[in-house]
């Protein structure tokens, strides 16, 4: 554990020179102390729906908005990406009515992106908090659950609406804006193309995403040990992402559970993805793992891999590092 903590001044930069930006998930204001203490690129991923869910009733706008001022102050010079509320669903409010609540299949249900363009309302007044938090800087927003390209323009266009409102009062708002889309349902893969000339970035949300490419409940027990995340159809999955989205211009990162163990990141970075937001606690062991990469040989064995897979993909690449001596 010294160990890690001793790498806070150190860079995530393989053998070879290859720089990877290693961020850090948050959802509560006190989260940004991690910037501090692990010497992360940025808030890759803040959930703003905590404050939903700690809260007897909907947060107002300046409670909102005083959250997302103090982490920006917080995080400073590092960029701060806020997601648009992920509730419904499991994360069920209880002052959301009834009717928005009762689901036989609430991960695949009325949550997120979804509920939030069903109740513009809602959606509305956190814009306007977080294009006033971010006044005179420049704010990164991100839509969870984005299934259809239009979703993404709905939501985008909602908070242009908001801008504009700003503008025409006079008020303050921010440098510049930056959208992005998480992509944790499958489906969203197959029009990427579409998507992508309209946003700014893109991040792969594994936790969903692999509980939707396996159609496996990502909070049952019994399936927890069943499907691997170095599974050769999730590499697979994620691989095919990398060059549309290199191409585009697109910065494409990985903001779920799977970027922070250590030989999962391993893979991700032989994959081509080079930004990883994860929990405070796994910035120390990925900095140790990114420094004692040779990239340009993990990138040639990915590859290989992937090209002709093991029957154990998280055996051969368990060997592979050991003899790597990563
Ligand atoms: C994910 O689904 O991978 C993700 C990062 O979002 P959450 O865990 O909040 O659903
Ligand atoms: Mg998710």
């Amino acid at each position: 554990r010294a160990a890690f903590a001793s790498l806070k001044n150190e860079l995530p930069v393989t053998k070879d020179g290859h720089r990877v930006t290693v961020m850090v998930n948050a959802g509560l204001r006190d989260d940004v102390a991690a910037l501090d203490l692990t010497g992360a690129d940025g808030i890759g991923l803040f959930r703003t729906e905590f404050q939903f869910l700690v809260s007897s009733t909907l947060p107002a706008r300046d409670r909102q908005q005083r959250l997302y001022r103090d982490v920006l102050d917080a995080a400073g010079e590092r960029p701060v990406i806020f997601r648009t509320v992920d509730i419904g669903g499991d994360k069920a409010l209880p002052y959301l009515s009834k009717e928005d609540a009762e689901e036989e299949n609430p991960a695949m249900g009325w949550r997120a992106l979804r509920l939030a363009l069903g109740r513009p309302g809602l959606m509305k007044v956190q814009a306007r908090a977080l294009l006033e938090a971010g006044a005179g800087r420049t704010l990164n927003v991100m839509f969870p659950m984005v299934s259809e390209p239009w979703e993404f323009d709905e939501a985008r266009a909602l908070f242009e609406a908001q801008r504009e409102w700003l503008v025409s009062r006079g008020k303050k708002q921010p440098t510049a804006i930056r959208y992005g889309a998480m992509l944790e349902v499958p489906a969203l893969a197959e029009q990427l193309d579409l998507l992508l000339p309209r946003l700014d970035f893109l991040s792969i949300g594994t936790n969903d995403l692999t509980q939707f490419l396996f159609a496996a409940d990502r909070a049952n027990p019994k399936l927890a040990e069943r499907y691997d995340w170095l599974s050769v159809s999730i590499l697979r999955f994620l691989r095919r992402l990398v060059a549309p989205t290199r191409e585009a211009g697109v910065q494409l990162a990985v903001c779920g559970e799977m970027g922070g163990r250590p030989l999962e990141a391993l893979a991700l970075i032989g994959l081509g993805i080079d930004r990883l937001s994860i929990t405070p606690a796994a910035v120390g062991p990925i900095k140790a793992m990114v420094r004692s990469l040779d990239h340009a040989a993990l990138v040639a064995k990915m590859r290989d891999l992937l090209d002709a897979p093991p029957r154990d993909m998280r055996g051969a690449l368990t060997e592979w590092a050991t003899a790597q001596g990563v």
